[in-house]
C-alpha cells in the first residue's frame, strides 16, 4: 500500500504493453484543460470537431461516429447489443481472449451466437465462417481485426466477402489497430467498427471511438424490443452525438479533450506515415527477437499484428520473473499471456506514441540483459544489432524507392 494522504507519484514507466500506451505531452496538456459544461454551445460545437477527426481516422463518412463513454469493452458491448435481439443469429470469429469477449457479450442478448474458432496465434478460416452460416439467416458477423491476446492480424476483406454472402452486417473490433494498421471503414464496407482510446491512439483509457453506417441505424430504429442496455442504446445517443445535441448522459469531457489532441497528432503525422512507422518498428523488434534466439508466437509473418509482438518464452525461463525484472530494473512494462498461453508468451506492445525506434532498441538491450540473468545467454548486442540493421534496410528502401 502507498500512503493514502501522500502525494500521487507513480513510477515513470515505459508501457510497452497492449495498452494503455504512454501519451504525448500534448495529450497530457489537453487532459488538464479547464472543464466546460457538456451542454455549453462551445462544447457542443467542439464535439463536431472530434467527430470530424474521428471520421478521418476511421476513413468514413458515417454520420454516427463518436466516442462511446467506456473502455474498449464498452465498444464491443455497444456494437453487439444494439443490432441483436431475440430470434437473431450471429457468428463471432473467436481466435483469442478479446474476440471471444464479443461472443461472451453476445450470449447475454436474446440472440443465438455461433462461435467459429481458431487456436491462439492463428486467424479464423473464412471458409469455416461460410460453412457455419450456410442455410441460416445470419444477422451479424463479428471479429477482431487485431487479436491482442495473441498478436494476430486478420484480413478484413475476406470476412466482408463471407458476410455479404450471408447477408450479414460486419462488426469489427479495431481496438488494437485503429491508427496503427491500415483500416478504411468505408472502402472495406465495415458496418460497425470500434476502437479503444488508450491503445494505438495513445489517449487516456475510458473511451471507445465507434462508427456505424445507415444500414445499422436502420436496424436499431426498427427493433421490435428496446436495446437491453439503456446506457449504450444507439438511438438516444444519436440525438446527442447526432445533430440535436439532446442530453443523454454526461460525457467524459476531459477525456474528450485528450482524445481530440491525440487525433490531431495522428492526423498531423498522417495515417499512411503512421502505419509505416508501426510496420518498421514491428519488423525491427522481430528481427531483434529472432537474433536473440527467440521465436515470434505467430508463425505466419502476414498474420502478425504490427502493434503487439508476441514472443514464445524459451524453455527454462520464468515468464513472470523476466517481466517483473524489466519493470523493476528498467521501469519497462511488457505483458504476459492469458488463457491457454499464460506463462507461454510475452506480449510487447508497440502502440501509437510507444512505437518508436528508441523504445525498440531500449527494450532489446534490457531484454537481453534480463534474459542473461535468467540463464538464457545470447551473443552480446545481437538483438540491438539486428534491429539497427532492419532500420537501415527500411531506410534504404524509403530513400531509394
Ligand atoms: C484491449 C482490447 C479490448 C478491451 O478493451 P478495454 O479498454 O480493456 O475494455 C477489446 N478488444 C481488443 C482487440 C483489445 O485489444
Amino acid at each position: 500500500m502507498t500512503d493514502p494522504m501522500g502525494e500521487l507519484l507513480p513510477p515513470p514507466r515505459l508501457m510497452m504493453t497492449p495498452g494503455p500506451s504512454n501519451m504525448d505531452a500534448r495529450v497530457y496538456r489537453a487532459l488538464a484543460t479547464p472543464l466546460v459544461g457538456h451542454m455549453d454551445p462551445w462544447f457542443t460545437a467542439m464535439m463536431s470537431d472530434v467527430q470530424i477527426l474521428l471520421r478521418r481516422v476511421f476513413q468514413t463518412e458515417n454520420r454516427m461516429t463518436y466516442p462511446v463513454s467506456a473502455s474498449g469493452s464498452g465498444g464491443i458491448e455497444a456494437a453487439v447489443v444494439n443490432p441483436l435481439e431475440a430470434g437473431d443469429e450471429a457468428i463471432v470469429c473467436s481466435n483469442g481472449w478479446f474476440s471471444d469477449r464479443m461472443a461472451v457479450i453476445g450470449e447475454r442478448t436474446a440472440a443465438k451466437i455461433i462461435r467459429v474458432e481458431a487456436p491462439y496465434g492463428k486467424t479464423v478460416d473464412p471458409d469455416d465462417v461460410r460453412r457455419a452460416g450456410r442455410g441460416r439467416k445470419i444477422k451479424l458477423v463479428g471479429l477482431a481485426h487485431g487479436e491482442t491476446s495473441s498478436g494476430v492480424l486478420q484480413n478484413l476483406d475476406d470476412y466482408r466477402k463471407v458476410a455479404d454472402e450471408l447477408g450479414a452486417i460486419l462488426v469489427v473490433d479495431a481496438v488494437a489497430t485503429l491508427g496503427g494498421v491500415p483500416l478504411d471503414v468505408d472502402r472495406q464496407r465495415i458496418d460497425i467498427c470500434f476502437s479503444g482510446s488508450q491503445k494505438t491512439l495513445s489517449a487516456p483509457p475510458g473511451m471507445a471511438p465507434i462508427t456505424l453506417n445507415t444500414r445499422v441505424e436502420e436496424i436499431v430504429k426498427t427493433r421490435k424490443t428496446p436495446v437491453q442496455s439503456w446506457y449504450f442504446d444507439f438511438v438516444p445517443i444519436m440525438s446527442f452525438w447526432g445533430s440535436e445535441r439532446t442530453y443523454h448522459h454526461t460525457p467524459p469531457i476531459s477525456l474528450i479533450f485528450a482524445l481530440r489532441e491525440a487525433l490531431r497528432l495522428a492526423l498531423e503525422e498522417g495515417l499512411e506515415a503512421r502505419w509505416e512507422r508501426h510496420r518498421q518498428n514491428q519488423h525491427a523488434l522481430i528481427a531483434g527477437i529472432e537474433a536473440l534466439g527467440l521465436q515470434p508466437f505467430v508463425k505466419n509473418p502476414a498474420d502478425r499484428l504490427p502493434t503487439v509482438v508476441a514472443v514464445v518464452v524459451p524453455a527454462g525461463v520464468d515468464e513472470a520473473k523476466v517481466r517483473a525484472q524489466l519493470r523493476e530494473e528498467f521501469n519497462l512494462e511488457i505483458a504476459g499471456g492469458f488463457g491457454p498461453v499464460k506463462g507461454k508468451i510475452w506480449r510487447v506492445g508497440l502502440m501509437g506514441y510507444v512505437s518508436q525506434k528508441s523504445n525498440v532498441l531500449l527494450f532489446l538491450a534490457a531484454f537481453e540483459k534480463v534474459l542473461g540473468d535468467h540463464g538464457f545467454r545470447v551473443p552480446a548486442g545481437a538483438g540491438v544489432g539486428a534491429a539497427v540493421h532492419s532500420y537501415a534496410e527500411a531506410g534504404a528502401v524509403a530513400t531509394h524507392g
